[in-house]
């Protein structure tokens, strides 16, 4: 399968990434298949004949677009509007991409060291992870997300990886919800 919207530039260096930060390794490979274009959104079906014409390629979060990779963890109301409270939380302003691999690329521009950058790339791991199990709870089981708790997830989960490779990140949950930061610059030392 091609990769959607892929700007070479922007890949090898996304791609890298993957393997050194801290979270799981399902959650790993999940991320390269996104980065490849590989997991299975209604419009990725459709593309490989398991979806046919008339069926519904609506969006499952929002029921407004089809639901492509892009759109579903990067573009969706849903997804853009967790990624605004993870940046304003890092006390970041930015325009993100809607394409996946620029995403990932300028998520981690600000002047911080590699393993600084590596810890942020957990949040955008996350994220990721984290609304791909939301979407499929939808789909499979018609549970519909939380989003008002969604930032808090992400906060967590990032938290719990990186404070388990990263013997600088030394900071509570607390701390990392108060201050991500001050907790990012203790790395690397
Ligand atoms: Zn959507």
């Amino acid at each position: 399968m091609l990769i959607t919207g892929l700007q070479q530039a922007n890949h090898v260096p996304a791609f890298n990434t993957i393997w050194h930060i801290s979270a799981p390794s399902n959650v790993k490979a999940f991320v390269w298949r996104v980065l490849w274009g590989r997991i299975q959104t209604r419009v990725d079906l459709s593309r490989i004949g398991l979806y046919f014409v008339g069926d519904d390629l609506k969006c499952p979060l929002c029921q407004l677009e089809d639901e492509s990779v892009d759109h579903l963890l990067f573009c969706c109301v849903h997804a853009s509007t967790l990624w605004y409270k993870c940046y304003k939380w890092m006390g970041l302003v930015t325009v993100l991409p809607g394409e996946c691999s620029s995403h990932l690329f300028q998520h981690a521009c600000e002047p911080w060291n590699k393993k600084q950058r590596t810890a942020w790339w957990d949040v955008w791991c996350a994220v990721v992870w984290s609304v791909w199990g939301w979407r499929n709870k939808v789909v499979f089981c018609n549970e519909a997300p939380d989003w008002s708790n969604a930032l808090d997830i992400i906060q967590w989960k990032s938290w719990k990886w990186i404070s388990a490779l990263e013997k600088d990140f030394q900071c509570s949950i607390f701390k990392w919800i108060s201050d991500p930061s001050s907790c990012l610059s203790q790395i690397g030392h």
